[in-house]
């Protein structure tokens, strides 16, 4: 095993928050020594009709896929460049389809499971903090919804391979307090975590969250590490250049300081061990 630099699941302009071109967000990651560089779109088809309407979500998928792997082709030898998807988790049938035949159709190099949406609305929105008639909801109820999809979305019909940004309800909270605990959520976490294990997937540590170091926390960290898991991957989530690697050294230090010794690039199903 190698140390080799890892940022696997980031965007560009192909995804509908991108800020810097593929062209771009390549240049940078070689430039700042980058190993191994996943690009992981946003496929958000579990995004509601309405929510649809107020941001164009639609990625250009042959567009991406084409030019995805001309990049990785003239990146070979210097940079393994993955060419990966983003898919939001979500019951919807024609949403369900709609991953099956991307993955049929391009073979992502790896595919990030997430939860973004609750009954198609981005937590961004907010809207997933409120009941139907508009009253808040305590974060127990909130959280506890999320936690439940995050739950249900290990069981996804597609191919995945990583578990990305646990406690991302967490990111647009609007509670005093919008920390996501162990003594408040034990129980869910735990199910999570042993779920990921069981079914031999990543958790992903991601550091696009600016409340804290990662989601998810250390604290959720350390008990997937005393459960057992050893699969994490590293994912800046940078949807600009200056973003890519962001935070990794501190976030390296925690992982080492819990016991972990490697994180893991998945690439075409196999799950390539990188030295911390
Ligand atoms: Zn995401
Ligand atoms: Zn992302």
């Amino acid at each position: 095993m190698q140390k080799f630099l890892t940022d696997v699941h980031t965007h560009s302009t192909f995804s509908f928050d991108g800020v810097d071109t593929l062209d771009t967000m390549l240049k940078t990651a070689h430039e700042k020594g980058v190993a191994f560089y996943g690009v992981a779109e946003h496929f958000n088809y579990d995004s509601c009709e309405a929510y649809v309407k107020e941001l164009p979500q639609d990625i250009d998928q042959d567009g991406y896929f084409h030019k995805g792997r001309h990049l990785q082709d003239d990146y070979a030898g210097c940079m393994n460049v993955l060419i990966g998807a983003e898919f939001g988790f979500t019951f919807d049938e024609k949403a369900i389809k709609r991953y099956l035949e991307v993955y049929e159709k391009y073979r992502p190099d790896f595919v990030v499971n997430s939860i973004h949406n609750k009954d198609g609305w981005d937590y961004y929105t907010k809207k997933p903090y409120y009941t139907a008639d508009g009253t808040l909801k305590d974060k127990k109820q909130a959280y506890g919804e999320y936690l439940q999809l995050v739950k249900q979305s290990l069981d996804a019909p597609y191919p995945y391979d990583i578990v990305a940004h646990i406690g991302y309800c967490i990111r647009y909270a609007p509670y005093d307090d919008v920390s996501i605990t162990l003594a408040e959520f034990g129980a869910e976490i735990d199910e999570i975590l042993k779920g990921i294990i069981q079914r031999d997937k990543i958790l992903e540590v991601n550091s696009g969250y600016y409340g804290g170091l990662c989601l998810p926390t250390e604290e959720i960290l350390r008990r997937y590490y005393v459960l057992g898991g050893r699969k994490l991957s590293f994912a800046s989530d940078a949807h600009d250049a200056g973003r890519i690697l962001d935070k990794r050294e501190e976030i390296v230090d925690v992982l080492k300081k819990i016991g972990f010794t490697y994180i893991i690039v998945p690439c075409r199903g196999e799950h390539i061990k990188v030295e911390l």
